[in-house]
């Protein structure tokens, strides 16, 4: 961990120029731990700007900095003049120039220091300083230690605080995945007293939907989810038609693949959607079935052992089949647990 040295950097006003940047399709913690060291570094860079490369949930607009954020699509020049002129690249919640789309290779080719600030496995190495660890639940809460630690617990503001709440909920499934410890719970009560308004962020994640996003749900689980017995895993696709159907947006589809593991006796769920340009796939495991083991190996993908992504550039149907043939080689794993 080079947090020392990042904070000795910050203290001394080294950086003039800071561009921080998170994974495509930005969710809750990409988005909570970007806007909250955002807040943070204001106070040691003059400038600060958050770039993502794609747009990202309504339901993420209430964050304090959504306004100043920058979306590469659709502002590529600016953008990238942006990230060519900085002295610091922050990359927050990934660890692979590959999931920032095309907006990776201005981050290789920028001269600024990066530092990477992320949880997930097999880090690509592109960065000068790593705050890298699998040990925390999420980014957000990685970025809670780094200025907790080295500034201490009151150089967290009023406007970092629910954002990095916001991050820490979500990548623990509400405080119900593996990845929650005490510790997350200890710094949860400090975001709360820091100015986290609990109800406020729970209503703007969970309670502010479209309709047509329940009408997907109740159309999904009642005409598309799919059971393989033997191989004890649950699997809903949505074609390109369906998506117009219910004029699906950004975010809709979040949460979607969990419903297939609340069944007795689940252990993997996945979800296979008919993107734009690619076939994007989300997994979700019990146990030790690690399906970013599994997305790596077949689909291109990877992220937490038990809750994982990947892609195919094949057809739907294409890719569907390929799943169902490749699952099976992992019969007996899923049986097992
Ligand atoms: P989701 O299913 O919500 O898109 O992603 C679940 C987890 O898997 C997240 O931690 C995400 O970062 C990771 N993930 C999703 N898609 C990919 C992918 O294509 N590659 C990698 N390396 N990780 C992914
Ligand atoms: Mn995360």
């Amino acid at each position: 961990m080079h947090s020392a040295l990042v904070a000795e950097k910050l203290r001394k006003q080294h950086w003039k120029k800071a561009v921080i940047t998170t994974h495509h399709k930005p969710d809750s913690d990409a988005m909570g731990s970007s806007l909250g060291l955002y807040h943070f570094l204001l106070q040691h860079i003059p400038e600060v700007q958050v770039i993502t490369p794609t747009d990202y949930p309504d339901f993420l607009n209430w964050m304090p900095g959504n306004d100043h954020v920058l979306i590469y699509e659709g502002n590529e020049a600016r953008a990238n003049a942006i990230a060519l002129e900085a002295d610091v690249i922050f990359c927050l919640d990934f660890n692979t120039l590959s999931r920032i789309n095309e907006f990776g290779e201005t981050v290789r080719r920028s001269k600024a220091e990066k530092v990477l600030i992320d949880h997930h496995q097999d880090p690509e190495g592109f960065e000068d300083f790593s705050l890298w660890t699998t040990e925390t639940s999420s980014t957000s809460e990685l970025v809670y230690h780094f200025i907790q630690q080295q500034f201490g617990r009151e150089a967290i503001s009023r406007q970092s605080a629910p954002c990095l709440y916001s991050g820490i909920l979500t990548d623990t499934g509400n405080f119900r995945h593996n990845n929650t410890r005490s510790s997350t719970h200890r710094v949860v009560a400090d975001l709360i007293e820091l100015g986290a308004d609990i109800t406020a962020i729970h209503d703007a994640l969970y309670d502010n939907f479209r309709e047509e996003r329940l009408r997907l749900i109740g159309y999904t689980l009642h005409n598309k989810l799919e059971i393989l017995d033997d191989c004890h895993t649950a699997l809903i696709t949505l074609n390109k038609e369906e998506l117009k159907q219910f004029k699906v947006e950004t975010g809709d589809t979040e949460g979607l693949v969990n419903y297939g593991l609340s069944i007795k006796g689940i252990v993997l769920a996945v979800l296979i959607i008919d993107r734009t340009k690619l076939v994007k796939m989300s997994f979700r495991s019990k146990g030790d079935f690690a399906c970013n083991e599994f997305a790596q190996k077949h689909f291109s993908g990877g992220g937490h052992r038990n809750a994982s992504g990947g892609q195919s550039t094949e057809s739907l149907e294409a890719t569907v089949a390929r799943f169902k043939e490749t699952i099976r080689l992992y019969r007996e794993d899923l049986s097992r647990i």
